[in-house]
């Protein structure tokens, strides 16, 4: 076997997906490892452009070539080969790929790198291309995870605050959502009486029925030990309490078979809507805290907000 055979092999049968392109995307050649990965079948591709051979979804399945559409100015692969060619080496670039498979949507995410070279006195970029899908999905999962509490599945204090501080301090002529903030009532006693498990279990019953009431743009976080935040989009005080008695309702029948102290929660309730100039996410805080207060003063198993009080409780101890 001649070295020139032995490096088309190498190069044909690299665990990493290969591919060589011109200036304007249009393929020279392209190794067994990237027409597996992005499941292209077409092998003669003399002529054609990358998006073209692997099916990317912008190009659809016209005739359109590579650089001929709007979004093509973004392409990951389109910078990365620019750079290429101006610079001979050049980072890695993490480009998310959109393409058909079996007239299907998929995308993959693709560490591309390359270097320069030169042809009959032409230039061109030989990209690698990594699949690192899996790797990125478990980091989306992670950070999902860092934002959330893990015994309940809200998201957790640093999320909330940081949702509410984006809100309240963007000056949104459009704002419009309610704040709620839930504390268990005589949680201390529940424990006392039935243990820590049981009071556990009714923090993550809650959190399952609030999930169930709750659209999925509104946002429920865990603010502190047996205290709850909603954040309601979109919604006026009126729903917003509509929406909190069900909860509190669907939870105290929950229990009250089982349990003989009342599984109730106090809310405090604040609209904000049309917001001009900075509102600091603290102030709002606070308030939305002396409305949880003053329903706690008056006999818990209430909410109070600007429109005065809801009484939520069904069943007296
Ligand atoms: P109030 O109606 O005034 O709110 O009375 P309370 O007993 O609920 O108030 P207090 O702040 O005195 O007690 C809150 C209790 O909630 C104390 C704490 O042990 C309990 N708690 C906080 N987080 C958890 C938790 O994750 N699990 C359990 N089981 N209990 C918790
Ligand atoms: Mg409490
Ligand atoms: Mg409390």
């Amino acid at each position: 076997m001649n070295e020139t055979v032995l490096f088309y092999h190498l190069f044909h049968h690299s665990t990493i997906g290969q591919a060589v392109v011109n200036k304007d995307l249009e393929m020279i050649y392209a190794n067994r490892q990237l027409f597996q990965s992005l499941h292209s079948g077409i092998r003669d591709v003399k002529g054609l452009s990358f998006g073209k051979v692997f099916h990317c979804a912008e190009l659809g399945y016209n005739n359109t070539r590579c650089g001929e559409m709007e979004n093509c100015k973004q392409c990951g692969i389109r910078k990365c080969v620019k750079q290429i060619l101006i610079n001979e080496i050049v980072p890695d670039h993490v480009v998310r790929y959109s393409f058909y498979q079996e007239y299907l949507n998929t995308n993959k995410w693709l560490q591309v790198n390359g270097t320069q070279v030169r042809w009959v006195d032409e230039k061109f970029a030989a990209l690698t291309f990594v699949d690192i899908t899996d790797l990125q999905q478990r980091i989306s999962d992670l950070q999902t995870k860092v934002n959330l509490d893990n015994a309940t599945g809200t998201m957790n204090k640093a999320s909330l605050i940081s949702e509410l501080r984006q809100l309240t301090e963007t000056d949104c002529e459009n704002s419009n959502f309610t704040v709620c903030m839930i504390d268990f009532d005589h949680f201390k006693a529940l424990n006392d009486r039935y243990g820590h498990l049981m009071g556990d279990k009714v923090l993550e019953v809650f959190s399952d029925i609030s999930r169930s009431h709750v659209r999925k743009n509104d946002l429920i976080g865990r603010y502190g030990g047996e205290e709850f935040i909603f954040i309601f989009f979109d919604t006026d005080q009126n729903q917003s309490l509509q929406i909190l008695r069900r909860i509190h309702n669907e939870l105290e029948d929950y229990f009250a078979g089982s349990v003989e102290i009342p599984v109730t929660f106090s809310a405090g309730v604040v609209h904000v809507e049309k917001l001009k100039g900075v509102l600091l996410y603290t102030d709002l805080l606070v308030d939305v805290d002396k409305m949880l207060y003053r329903a706690k003063k008056r006999g818990r198993g209430r909410a109070m907000s600007s429109m005065g009080e809801t009484l939520f409780r069904r069943y007296e101890a």
